[in-house]
């Protein structure tokens, strides 16, 4: 199955990709399988975050949820810099009491994200998504403990160089078949699709399916 890790689409095969929302999508559509919920930093005014804090607290008790996000910082968008990170702090520290990985929208903010990971020291994962940047970066982040997922657009070299166990693929807002990612990725990576399907399954399964297990092994370090 390729499993879409990251979108904001209805996705063909229900069970086969996590939709990614915020409060401004509600009401949710019916026939979705996985949910991702967050507070987007493009969406996101002094007045509106009380708002989102509760519809994020109350959508916790929706069985989809399988992760939370997209949240995270955007030094291009006019939303205030501090209202941001106030939002990302909101999320991170959810996804610790709720044993839940995060989606993050980052764009020129590694900087403060590297730092902020290493100050948290999270136990859950944090997953950099629409990675569009070069290997160094790419590196840089796998080396913090970060998960990469990836996009249409993106440095093939980037791609090359994550483990296996560390990358995603994902349709976010375009109109991209995800099959076709996938043997797009396959190809950067030089394995056989099967191969590379087969690696972000078990990837998907760890990170999504699999809290119980991933809860217990970041007690032990
Ligand atoms: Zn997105």
């Amino acid at each position: 199955m390729t499993f879409d890790a990251h979108t904001h689409h209805l996705p063909e095969k229900a069970d086969s990709a996590i939709f990614s929302c915020c409060m401004y999508d509600s009401p949710l559509p019916d026939n979705v399988v996985f949910l991702a919920a967050g507070i987007h930093p493009w969406h996101l005014s002094e007045e509106d975050f009380p708002m989102q804090m509760k519809w994020i607290e109350n959508i916790l008790a929706d069985k989809r949820i399988v992760a939370l996000g997209e949240s995270g910082l955007d030094k291009l968008c006019n939303t205030p810099f501090e209202l941001q990170i106030k939002a990302f702090h909101f999320i991170t520290t959810l996804s610790e009491e709720e044993k839940l990985p995060v989606f993050i929208h980052c764009v020129k903010a590694f900087n403060e994200i590297i730092a902020l990971k290493k100050s948290l020291k999270p136990k859950q994962s944090w997953i950099i998504h629409g990675f569009r940047g070069k290997k160094e970066l790419a590196e840089s982040l796998i080396r913090n403990g970060f998960i990469l997922s990836f996009g249409e657009k993106y440095h093939p070299e980037a791609l090359q160089s994550v483990p296996k166990g560390h990358y995603l693929l994902e349709t976010d807002n375009s109109n991209a078949d995800i099959s076709f990612l996938y043997e797009k990725a396959a190809a950067t990576r030089k394995i056989p699709c099967k191969i590379l399907t087969k690696e972000i399954k078990e990837t998907v399964d760890k990170l999504f399916f699999n809290r119980i297990k991933n809860s217990l092994f970041g007690k032990k370090s």
